[in-house]
């Protein structure tokens, strides 16, 4: 995997260098990272975030991917950091097994953790490899980890990148991603605080 490109990006959050990471010149959902005004001699602010098209781009409320995307990028246009947005869409299952996973959801009554396996697939079939060489690429060996999953602490640790904080990134609650919430608190160990109105 190498830089294919990378480009100067204006956004709403400030201006931000993005970078995509491929094997193949021409590939077309290359890994992405957001960088502004990092300082490589501080532990650098980064999210580590898994593509939800649907939560992301599209405003969906089953999940708070996009609260956590928005919330990150905020964050990091104001103290700088990186942002890698990590093409694993789905948890990994990818976008057409994900639409099935929340028709199960609908049909079942499923939690989000048991409509996944019911369709042969891991609760969670997220890697974060790639992360791991994107932070090094970038030589970036100790940071403050935005995230509320401490499955992704552990992977990064493992892999000789030192978290010296998990900043927690808070999602929007509402009545139709509860449930959800709930399902990634209690079934995947995730640190959430669901008090409504948060
Ligand atoms: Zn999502």
């Amino acid at each position: 995997m190498k830089v294919q490109a990378k480009t100067k990006l204006p956004t709403v959050w400030g201006i931000f260098y993005m970078y995509a990471f491929s094997d193949l010149q021409n590939e077309p959902m290359p890994h992405l990272a957001l960088l502004r005004n990092f300082d490589p001699s501080k532990p650098c602010l980064v999210r580590v975030h898994s593509e939800c098209i649907t939560g992301d781009l599209m405003g969906s409320t089953r999940c708070d991917c996009g609260d956590q995307f928005k919330s990150s990028m905020q964050k990091i246009g104001s103290e700088g950091g990186i942002l890698l947005y990590l093409r694993q869409e789905g948890r990994g299952i990818g976008i057409i097994n994900k639409m099935k996973v929340y028709n199960v959801q609908d049909e079942k009554g499923l939690n989000t953790v048991d409509a996944n396996v019911h369709l042969g697939f891991e609760p969670d079939e997220r890697t974060y490899e790639t992360a791991v060489e994107m932070l090094k690429f970038f030589g970036l060996e100790q940071i403050r980890l935005l995230t509320n999953n401490p499955e992704k602490v552990e992977f990064l640790q493992k892999a000789g990148i030192e978290v010296i904080e998990r900043v927690p990134v808070s999602g929007i609650v509402r009545s139709e991603n509860k449930s959800y919430l709930k399902a990634k608190r209690d079934l995947m160990g995730h640190f959430l605080d669901l008090k409504d109105g948060q």
